[in-house]
């Protein structure tokens, strides 16, 4: 990545690239035969990778790192290096299938509790046509079920695996196993598939716009609150330490 194509928040590389463009750089990955690894780094997660070197060193060997929510486009405000716009991992997955469909992908749903997955298949291959649905597994597993798994994966002859078991889970998870996937874009996409199947909602459009979205997951589920206690740290932290980074 060029530098003008990234921006170093907190020591994590974020892409630079609009939405338009990250699609076209997945869409270069597609059927290349070899395998990729995609992030979409929100505050909470960059905060996460500010706190512990290892994490930073897992996001920053993905092909791709995409500023998902409002914190990330401020934070390269005050950093003076704006981003264009924010590419949430939803946002991501629909407009790449919206392209992908013609080249007849195939997709590996990863992640979620039973059933999710496979509603989600369901649901993505009526949106759709010409996407194929190749293989589904709920996200609960014990560490000794992984090879068995990525084989799954592997006998699905898949173009893109969604990885959705929360963050940093699937971070880890795609990190440790990128190498035993043959091939395939690897996106780790958080509650994707239970905010497209309805278990979950996002938060309306309008509240996006306002760059409210943080706010209305808090009210839908309280229990984020300590996760959440992230994002005034990570702003201060960028405030008061993110130039040095940003000189990396
Ligand atoms: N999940 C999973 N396996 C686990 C833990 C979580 O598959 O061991 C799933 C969970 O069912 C949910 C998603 O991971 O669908 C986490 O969603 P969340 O919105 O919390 O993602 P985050 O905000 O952490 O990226």
């Amino acid at each position: 990545m060029s530098e003008k194509e990234k921006i170093n928040i907190l020591g994590v590389d974020v892409s630079a690239k609009t939405m338009d463009e990250t699609v076209d750089e997945l869409m270069g990955y597609l059927g290349d035969g070899s395998t990729h690894t995609v992030y979409t780094p929100n505050s909470e997660i960059i905060y996460m990778a500010y706190k512990d070197e290892e994490f930073k060193n897992i996001l920053n060997s993905a092909d791709v790192k995409s500023a998902d929510g409002i914190g990330v486009v401020y934070a390269s405000k005050i950093l003076r290096k704006p981003l264009t716009e924010r590419v949430a991992g939803y946002d991501l997955m629909h407009a790449f299938f919206k392209k992908a469909k013609d080249r007849g992908v195939r997709v590996f749903l990863f992640g979620s509790k039973p059933t999710v997955a496979e509603n989600a298949g369901k649901m993505l291959s009526d949106m759709y046509e010409g996407l194929e649905i190749c293989g589904t597994r709920n996200g609960y597993f014990k560490p000794e079920e992984t090879d068995e798994i990525v084989n799954m994966i592997n006998a699905s002859n898949p173009d893109v695996v969604l990885v959705c078991l929360g963050a940093p889970k699937q971070e880890k998870w795609i990190y440790e196993n990128k190498d035993k996937i043959k091939k395939g874009i690897v996106m780790g996409l958080g509650g994707s598939l239970d905010t497209l199947t309805g278990v979950t909602q996002r938060a309306p459009e309008s509240w996006q716009k306002l760059g409210l979205e943080w706010a209305y997951r808090l009210v839908r589920e309280p229990r984020r609150i300590g996760r959440m206690m992230a994002l005034p740290r990570f702003g201060l932290t960028v405030f008061f330490k993110g130039k040095r980074y940003g000189k990396k």
